[in-house]
């Protein structure tokens, strides 16, 4: 009898694991159900679309459904919703939204990859049709919709509650289509609250260089058409774009029986089976373990959703294959900055029990006298102890970013700050000054230790 893998959300985290599955189960009908219109998108890709970088959202496809279907024998069913699972069952109520019907697909092995959805505090008149989560390319669609192909007549007023990177990625979308005013409202100190405040006010003064309004410390108090209110006056605004974070998309999960954990994300095993026999799960839906905190933490990102749907799916293909985890590396560029991060900021350090140290560093990203240098800032955790790395953050301009690629393969190796010092990185001065800026903030740590 044919065995039937049903595979709810198309992207990511559900279609890594379906083509996985694929490749050692050739034997297997393969069924992805998804409820928007596109599938195997990059929603990363976003903002560089509305902000006019790249053309179309259609760009942002790797594979349409034929493709999916041509190259991996998938049936890929768009527009079809699960609304409810059975786990007893072993079926899936599927409301097929194109043709108005609703009907039961029984399942042998079900993968969720259900994604996220933009946090949507309950607040007076979130509901309004100018306030726009940005998740997935439907969203993108409604948002391009309203946005139109320029600003609008007077230049055009964009709000983003939240500074988040995907609000700034947003703020900065707009500036680039010509909107006039653009306003970031934060309630914390400073924006990008995954680094410490003294990195975010980095970025927040480099957003405001750039022309960007940038309230911190200012909270959203409710909204009416035209008008978001805050604690410190009102904002008028022809859109409102939400940056508050993500929910993992699980009610589904839930209502089922499967077990969560932080922020209601899905429970998995390090090989990506969740408290359901036969029942997998990948991405922004579930947990992942945290190597450096060691607890089990929800973090949305496309990186870790291919992983996850990877390891997911060679096990559905009676592979053997786990995911360790992640150590929180996360990377993006504002305006002219490159803003990354990894590992414990200062605040997970100490929830995490660990002492630490902090140090701080500038230099440059190139040597000093080559043309293009720009600044670099770093910062480094170690723990007092040990001196093992426990995070790092960096903001600088052109070429700064993926130096963090560098402390991240650091912190899963379990490099102390002085083992660090030695690592034999490369050096020309159009790429970095004799001692790269990494090394620079690892010495000062391991003498600040010492
Ligand atoms: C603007 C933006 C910028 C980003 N930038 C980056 C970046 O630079 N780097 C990075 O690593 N990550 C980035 N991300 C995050 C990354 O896009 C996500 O982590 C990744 O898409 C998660 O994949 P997923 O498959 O788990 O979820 P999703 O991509 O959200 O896919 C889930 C899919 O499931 C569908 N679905 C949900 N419920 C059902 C249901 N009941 N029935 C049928 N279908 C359903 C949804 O419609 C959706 O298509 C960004 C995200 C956004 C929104």
């Amino acid at each position: 009898v044919t065995e039937r893998l049903v595979v709810i959300g198309g992207d990511a985290g559900g279609l890594t694991a379906a083509t996985q599955a694929r490749r050692r189960r050739p034997d297997l009908e393969i069924v992805a159900l998804e409820k928007g219109r596109w599938i195997s998108y990059s929603a990363c890709g976003i903002p560089y679309v509305v902000g006019g970088t790249v053309d179309e959202l259609d760009d942002l496809v790797v594979l349409s459904p034929d493709a999916l279907h041509a190259k991996y024998d998938v049936d890929v069913r768009t527009r079809h919703e699960a609304t409810s699972l059975d786990l007893d069952r072993r079926e899936v109520e599927v409301r097929d939204h194109a043709a108005g019907r609703t009907y039961k697909l029984p399942f042998d092995i079900l993968q969720i990859g259900t994604g996220a959805t933009p946090m949507r505090p309950e607040l007076p008149g979130i509901n309004d049709e100018h306030i726009h989560g940005v998740a997935n390319l439907e969203d993108a669609a409604h948002l391009l919709d309203h946005v139109g192909g320029n600003a609008p007549p007077g230049g055009g007023r964009a709000v983003v509650v939240g500074g988040g990177y995907i609000g700034l990625e947003m703020a900065e979308a707009f500036l680039h289509r010509g909107w006039t005013r653009v306003t970031v409202v934060e309630q914390a100190p400073e924006v990008m609250g995954t680094l410490d405040p003294d990195m975010g006010a980095l970025v927040s003064q480099a957003m405001r260089d750039e022309g960007i309004d940038v309230r911190c410390g200012t909270k959203v108090t409710g909204f009416e058409p035209g008008v978001v209110h805050t604690d410190a006056g009102p904002i008028e605004h022809d859109l409102v774009v939400l940056g508050l974070g993500v929910v993992p998309n699980t009610a589904l999960a839930r209502e089922a029986g499967l077990e969560t954990g932080a922020r209601h994300a899905i429970k998995v095993d390090r090989r990506q089976r969740t408290s359901a026999d036969g029942v997998w799960a990948a991405g922004d839906c579930c947990l992942s373990f945290h190597r450096v905190s060691e607890t089990w933490v929800h973090i949305a990102l496309g990186t870790v959703a291919n992983k996850q749907g990877r390891v997911a799916g060679i096990n559905i293909g009676g592979g053997y294959a786990t995911f360790p985890g992640v150590v929180g590396t996360a990377v993006t560029k504002l305006c002219s900055l490159e803003v990354a991060r990894t590992g414990l900021n200062e605040r997970e350090a100490k929830e995490a029990g660990f002492e630490h140290e902090a140090v701080t560093i500038e230099s440059t990203t190139r040597a000093g006298y080559y043309p293009g240098a720009g600044k670099i800032t770093v910062k480094l955790l170690a723990e007092r102890r040990s001196g093992r790395l426990l995070g790092g953050q960096l903001v600088g301009f052109e070429g700064a970013a993926k130096r963090i690629d560098v402390l991240a393969t650091a912190l899963t190796a379990r490099m102390t700050v002085e083992e660090m010092t030695a690592l034999d990185l490369s050096y020309a001065p159009p790429f970095s000054p004799v001692w790269d800026p990494v090394l620079v903030a690892a010495r000062k740590a391991a003498e600040r230790l010492a």
